[in-house]
């Protein structure tokens, strides 16, 4: 049923800027989506600024909303679930069981549920989670349907390096032999062509001997961006309802080169405050709907 258009989304909140549900929530609802919402914390901003303050949620607090969303029948309306930043090694972990207890009350009614993980754990060579959050998600990536690691992440989990397209390859492969059907590792940039971002989609479902692939190359555009992924995974899942996964993934591509150009053009160019890098979400409708920009997803 097309129609569904529901999701749980389990990230972080900020007062300030655009990360987690912050960054996603918006764009669902321009495609149309319901989106309840699991602020796992709920901070004055992101943590690449000097001061953050706020509440971050515990095991018992997620428990404690997820007895009134059962309690309330909500569980089984999910057509989607969608993470991101967590940073708690037992939500992490009771994340999987939320998960596989929408897929048997969906199950039962003949309705499919589609979880999408993006495992957000660091970047660029610096983690920004617990060690014992790490190892919560190796356990639990094999349930998502879906997973958008960044490269950093990618290698994390499956302890291969990535630095061009083979260690890419291999580590998309760690992804498919813990169960998760189809992995994007969304950016990465090597030695030979450090003026461009490639990335890599696998998909490798039921029916599959060998790994579909596709790849693709777009600029490098100078500087630190930050909620990125959050902004690409909310919109790969939107693209994703209604289009085949190349299409989905072009798609989503060109939404963060717009959205990224866009920042810059008023101010947030590479080197200024991290305050002018917030990405402008709220002012890049069209894009969210209808990236200009094309990026171009070839099969391997
Ligand atoms: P994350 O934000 O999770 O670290 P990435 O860094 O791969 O993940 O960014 C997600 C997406 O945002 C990429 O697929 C790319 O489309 C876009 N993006 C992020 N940073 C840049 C950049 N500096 N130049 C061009 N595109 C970028
Ligand atoms: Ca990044
Ligand atoms: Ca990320």
């Amino acid at each position: 049923m097309s129609a569904e258009k529901t999701i749980l989304s389990i990230q972080s909140f900020v007062t300030h800027g655009y990360v987690g549900n912050k960054a996603a929530t918006f764009p669902l609802q321009l495609h149309g989506f319901d989106v309840d919402n699991i602020n796992t914390v709920s901070l004055s901003n992101h943590s690449g600024y000097p001061i953050i303050c706020g509440h971050r949620m515990d095991l018992q607090e997620y428990e404690t909303l997820m007895d009134g969303i059962r309690a309330n029948n909500f569980l089984s309306s999910y057509r989607y679930v969608l993470t991101g930043y967590i940073n708690n090694a037992d939500i992490v972990r009771k994340v999987r069981d939320t998960v596989r207890e929408i897929r048997t009350l969906r199950e039962k009614e003949g309705k499919k549920l589609t979880f999408v993980c993006d495992p957000v754990m660091g970047d660029d060579g610096i983690m920004y989670c617990k060690e014992e959050v790490l190892q919560a998600y190796k356990d639990m990536i094999g349930n998502a349907d879906i997973s958008t690691p960044n490269y950093y992440e990618a290698s994390l989990l499956s302890g291969i390096n990535i630095t061009d397209m083979k260690t890419a390859l291999q580590a998309a492969d760690w992804f498919h032999a813990q169960g998760t059907k189809i992995v994007v590792i969304k950016s990465f940039r090597t030695k030979e062509d450090p003026q461009n971002l490639q990335f890599l989609v696998s998909s490798m479902t039921d029916e599959d001997k060998t790994p579909q692939r596709f790849t693709g190359v777009f600029p490098y555009l100078e500087g630190r961006y930050t909620g990125t992924g959050d902004v690409f995974s909310a919109v790969f899942l939107a693209f994703l309802h209604q289009h085949p996964l190349e299409v989905a993934v072009g798609k989503a591509m060109g939404v963060l080169q717009d959205v990224i150009l866009a920042t810059r053009k008023e101010g947030g160019d590479g080197k200024s405050s991290l305050m002018s890098r917030e990405l402008r979400v709220t002012r890049s409708v069209q894009s969210l709907l209808n990236p200009t920009t094309l990026v171009e997803v070839k099969p391997m």
